[in-house]
């Protein structure tokens, strides 16, 4: 397999399915059984799962909130979101460790890192929820962070899209498809793959990142076996 060690991001709302709101039980048995198909090949699986199905700081203010409860808020979503794939998985018979970046002692452990590679290393799938605990930043910016520092060796950003377009391919039909592209190049053609903080510290820290359709059954298995899979992000 090409990739020992990976980091596999999902949105919140890829937990919706077709609903407006909340978790899919469907979509969650389906992402958990392909965790399960890679983690049980050997690789060391950590996820990082989003919080935009239930709450998002940025809507804080709709609801006359300040930005940083709301912030919280949007941290939370991500841990009832975390505990969801956490009894999905271990439904399905996969051990799962929940990390969380704000402290949470009755539900999950803290985010220790040494921990989590530990747990890592003895064959856990180890979610990180509350993204990196703290306002202001999303939980792309978790996925990126945490993989630098687990020394993951790729960020899988599942999406419900096939990976990089040069343009929306919904809204123009000559989008297109990128399979490979430089850091260097989603910047200078200002392509949206994750918020600039999670970008530049992938870029940075020369963490390759793999956008791809997480809908589609054994993609995630075919980009572990080394199958060119969605877009590749590198130098
Ligand atoms: N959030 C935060 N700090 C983090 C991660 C997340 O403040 O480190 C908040 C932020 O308000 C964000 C919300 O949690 O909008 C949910 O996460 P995100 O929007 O990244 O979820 P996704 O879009 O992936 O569903």
């Amino acid at each position: 397999m090409k990739y020992k060690r990976i980091l596999l991001k999902l949105s919140g709302e890829s937990l919706m399915g077709e609903q407006q709101y909340g978790i899919d039980s469907g979509m969650l048995l389906k992402y958990a059984q392909e965790i399960k198909e890679v983690s049980a090949m050997g690789v060391e699986v950590a996820v990082v799962i989003g919080g935009g199905n239930i709450f998002r700081g940025v809507q804080a203010d709709e609801f006359g909130l300040d930005r940083v409860q709301g912030d919280y808020m949007g941290m939370l979503a991500t841990v009832i979101n975390s505990m969801a794939l956490q009894s999905a998985l271990e439904k399905a018979g996969v051990y799962t460790r929940l990390l969380s970046g704000i402290n949470i002692q009755q539900v999950c452990e803290p985010y220790i890192r040494r921990r989590a590679v530990r747990h890592l290393e003895k064959g856990r799938v180890v979610i990180f929820g509350a993204g990196i605990g703290s306002p202001y930043f999303t939980t792309d910016s978790a996925a990126s962070l945490r993989a630098i520092e687990i020394e993951a060796d790729v960020v899988l950003k599942g999406t419900r899209v096939d990976g990089i377009y040069s343009a929306d391919p919904e809204k123009d039909p000559n989008a297109e498809f990128y399979s490979n592209i430089s850091f260097k190049d989603v910047f200078e053609k200002g392509l949206n793959v994750m918020d600039m903080t999670a970008f530049t510290l992938c870029k940075e820290n020369n963490l390759p990142i793999i956008v791809f359709n997480m809908n589609k059954a054994g993609n995630l298995k075919r980009l572990v076996d080394g199958e060119s899979v969605g877009t590749l992000v590198s130098m």
